[in-house]
């Protein structure tokens, strides 16, 4: 890829999820154009999502403290300043705030990469709902003055288990920081460090391409 554009490319949300967990992952992605294989892992995730939406809808928010609320599901989302884009499983709009939920499979609990993913669709929910003058349709009702989008919810499916995370000014920095990395990463074609945790390199559909992972 040419060196300029490729400090200009858009990016996904889940670039950046991965790109915490392992950069390597992303370099295979744009630099060498290997596909992620689709897992039965990742097929059962899709139908657990949509199992838990149409749950969500039944429910109230009382596991995200909240008494009223609109909940609005697969929130396509996207950011020109930040050139990135992604799939919010769910948003709860309140009279005052703009809440991104993440809904996941796993049972291992919070971890930094779902952090960050939070971070970035509330960066780009807060894009959607003030950069471009005026709300698009993701949202009814009045909308308030920018930092609209304070915190986020994980949500753990086999758990049940609901995290809050708030939405700080450096979490923000940082994921434009890891954008940029990224965008450097493709620009200069450098082939990432392994895994700093060498647990995730054995169910890594990436591992035969790694011949340097011990
Ligand atoms: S095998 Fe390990 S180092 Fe290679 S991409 Fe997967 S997680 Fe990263």
């Amino acid at each position: 890829m040419d060196k300029h554009a490729a400090l200009d490319i858009d990016l996904t949300v889940n670039d950046i999820k991965q790109y915490i967990y392992c950069p390597r992952v992303v370099y295979f992605t744009y630099c060498m154009a290997l596909v992620r294989p689709t897992t039965t892992k990742m097929q059962f995730g899709k139908q657990s999502h949509k199992r838990e939406e149409s749950l969500q809808k039944r429910r109230t928010l009382v596991k995200y403290q909240l008494i009223h609320g609109e909940r609005r599901f697969n929130l396509r989302l996207k950011s020109e300043r930040l050139g990135l884009s992604g799939m919010l499983d769910m948003a709860i709009f309140t009279r005052r705030e703009a809440i991104p939920v993440e809904f996941k499979m796993s049972t291992k609990g919070l971890s930094l990469n779902h952090k960050y993913q939070l971070t970035a669709y509330a960066m780009l929910l807060e894009d959607e709902l003030f950069a471009r003058g005026k709300p698009r349709v993701i949202c009814k009702g009045p909308l308030k003055p920018r930092r609209y989008v304070r915190r986020g919810f994980v949500h753990f499916i086999p758990t049940r288990r609901v995290y809050e995370v708030e939405i700080t000014p450096n979490m923000r920095e940082y994921v434009k920081r890891i954008l940029t990395d990224i965008r450097e990463m493709v620009a200069s074609e450098t082939m990432p460090e392994v895994a700093r945790q060498k647990n995730r390199c054995q169910d890594c559909e990436f591992a035969r391409f790694c011949s340097d992972i011990v």
